[in-house]
């Protein structure tokens, strides 16, 4: 007699539960809406900050809604200053489809990407990046370099800034208070 097997499930599956480990915001993704992921992105953040990380978070979502990736930064604990949340959900995803481009993905990340997250976003050819805080020291999207804007920039997602720009920046705020 054939038994019911609930530990095979789908890699997308896995991944969203794997993402959503220690979290109460349940993953049956297709009733977010997109404060929601921002939401999920907060939340990373804010666990980055608990880990000693400068507190930004990201989520990856593809076009049916589903979570793909969720990641804050680990560049202290990786010892990696590529590990910004953006590369890692990124590579996540990307594993996971089996595939370097993302074209139907969206990046939901607290703070403005930097240059090298920027240009791994564009290689990526991802559809659209929203990004909660402005970043006029360290963002490249519209601050510094405006990767996406440069005629060296072969794929340019759509970009939305300022989606819970006051949260994500007083997380950063506090953060980097603490540490003076
Ligand atoms: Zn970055």
């Amino acid at each position: 007699m054939k038994q019911n097997n609930d530990q095979v499930r789908p890699a997308a599956l896995m991944a969203q539960s794997e993402c959503c480990r220690a979290k109460s915001l349940a993953c049956s993704v297709s009733q977010y809406i997109m404060p929601d992921f921002m939401a999920l992105a907060l939340q990373e953040a804010e666990a980055a900050a608990a880990r000693g990380e400068v507190p930004v978070g990201a989520v990856l979502v593809s076009s049916s809604g589903d979570i793909l990736a969720c990641a804050g930064n680990q560049t202290e604990a990786d010892a990696d200053p590529t590990a910004h949340a953006e590369i890692l959900a990124l590579r996540t995803a990307a594993r996971l489809r089996g595939t370097p481009r993302l074209p139907d993905c969206d990046l939901y990340v607290t703070l403005e990407p930097c240059a090298m997250c920027a240009a791994a976003l564009s290689f990526a050819r991802l559809r659209r990046v929203i990004f909660g805080a402005y970043d006029p020291k360290g963002g490249a999207v519209d601050h510094g370099p405006r990767f996406f804007t440069q005629p060296t920039c072969h794929h340019a997602p759509e970009t939305i800034g300022g989606i819970e720009a006051e949260t994500a920046s007083a997380l950063l705020r506090r953060f980097f208070e603490e540490r003076r």
